[in-house]
């Protein structure tokens, strides 16, 4: 890697890869700003933390991004990816999920103006093909023939089955405990999946350890984690567009690495700068399990940094005990007037419930962390009832259907008798 300037206005883009990932023009330290040519790297030798993208956009209009597809690629153009479809590997067009007005929810719980992003909508049912989409089209550009990754189970789901859809192969690990509904669905795509006996930051280190050891295998959230996280903006850029082209006041946000609750504020940033939003303040906030709840911890004794925990949460998806971007994802939330809490497995469980049970969006445990944050954080006077909000729901209930297997069932098993019914049905 050469050094360079830190503005992205004087940089000139040098090594093998310049100009092969669209308007991505370097790589930037998140610690000092220091730019670097674009490459497989994730990590800045310097300082050891995290490397992210760095753009130089060009003008963007809403008009363009409008006229693309239906899919998180109308934003090709702020992505770094080749512009062109056939540049990139074939996929199953994730993104451009629904965003649906609350009505019952809000009325319950009295908020003026609520949203729900459902990401249940993408191929495999969680915002990881989000993530999965722009690190595949890198791992091509950088010469990776194994797809790969260290996984909490939806991002195992997503690369699998990504994978088999770009004729690549793919290797993916996860902790041996996860639900059958997570490994499952990535085992049926084909996928070699290791189970390993330890919990995610077990499976995390030694990823680390095999992309050191092995230069074929491009893990989408080890080596090619700065442009793997990239992916994450698009949720940003679709609550903004669907909403008319409007930043919301309040978003609510699930937090396993934090990564994609610091791409959302990148992309409202971006969408700012680009003049493609009207500048306005909005709150960010991250909602954890206090079964893993590092960053939360950490929010309210006022640290900069999050102290590792062990997971013990049914939020299997979120249960990253030393999660990479909490520090940014600290900034970020107080920057804006935001906060992180955590809710407990109970209220995960009544979370989930809620709302299928107002909304009809079944979403999975990190879902329920979401909804059940939202009534906290509402109850505890930090998010605001007359503001307009948006919550994310990041994943799909049908993954994680042990969360309730104990809570939810039928009303009453009956013969198959009119007389019956009718008796029962009026108990009910
Ligand atoms: C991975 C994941 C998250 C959180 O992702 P980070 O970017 O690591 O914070 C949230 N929800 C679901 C369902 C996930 O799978």
């Amino acid at each position: 890697m050469t050094a360079s300037t830190s503005t992205t206005r004087d940089y000139v883009p040098s090594g093998p890869f310049a100009g092969r990932f669209g308007p991505a023009i370097a790589l930037k330290s998140r610690e000092t700003g220091r730019l670097t040519e674009l490459g497989p790297f994730s990590i800045d030798p310097e300082t050891f933390g995290p490397l992210e993208v760095a753009y130089d956009f060009g003008p963007v209009t809403r008009k363009d991004i409008e006229a693309g597809p239906a899919s998180l690629w109308r934003y090709a153009p702020l992505l770094p990816v080749p512009r062109t479809a056939e540049e990139r590997p074939a996929d199953l067009s994730p993104g451009w999920t629904r965003l649906l007005k609350s009505e019952n929810l809000a009325r319950r719980l009295n908020l003026k103006n609520l949203w729900i992003k459902d990401d249940r909508d993408n191929p495999t049912h969680s915002f990881k093909d989000r993530v999965v989409a722009t690190a595949l089209a890198a791992a091509k550009t950088l010469g990776y023939t194994t797809l790969s990754c260290a996984s909490t189970g939806n991002l195992a789901n997503a690369v699998a089955a990504a994978s088999a859809r770009a004729g690549i192969d793919s290797v993916v690990f996860i902790p041996e405990n996860l639900e059958q509904g997570k490994i499952l669905t990535s085992a049926a795509y084909g996928t070699k999946l290791i189970a390993i006996k330890g919990n995610y930051d077990d499976v995390n280190r030694l990823c680390s350890e095999i992309a050191d050891d092995r230069d074929d295998y491009g893990f989408v959230n080890v080596n090619l984690r700065a442009y793997y996280a990239e992916g994450s903006k698009t949720l940003g850029y679709e609550i903004a567009e669907q909403l008319g082209w409007r930043l919301p006041d309040q978003v609510v946000i699930p937090v396993a690495s934090g990564s994609l609750l610091t791409k959302v504020d990148k992309a409202f940033q971006e969408l700012i700068a680009l003049g493609l939003v009207e500048a306005k303040p909005y709150r960010i906030f991250g909602a954890q399990a206090t079964g893993c709840s590092p960053v939360a911890e950490a929010f309210d004794a006022g640290w900069d940094v999050a102290k590792p925990v062990r997971p013990d949460t049914i939020a299997k998806s979120l249960a990253i005990g030393n999660p990479a971007d909490a520090p940014f994802v600290l900034d970020i939330v107080r920057r804006t007037g935001g906060a992180v809490a955590a809710v407990s497995d109970a209220e995960i469980v009544a979370g989930i419930r809620l709302l299928a049970e107002t909304e009809g969006v079944f979403a999975e445990t990190a879902g329920g962390v979401t909804v059940a944050n939202l009534v906290k954080l509402l109850d505890d006077g930090r998010l605001d009832p007359d503001a307009e909000t948006v919550v994310i729901n990041t994943g799909d209930g049908l993954k994680t259907l042990d969360a309730i297997a104990d809570h939810v069932g039928p009303a009453a098993t009956i013969d198959p008798d009119l007389r019956i019914f009718r008796q029962t049905i009026a108990a009910l």
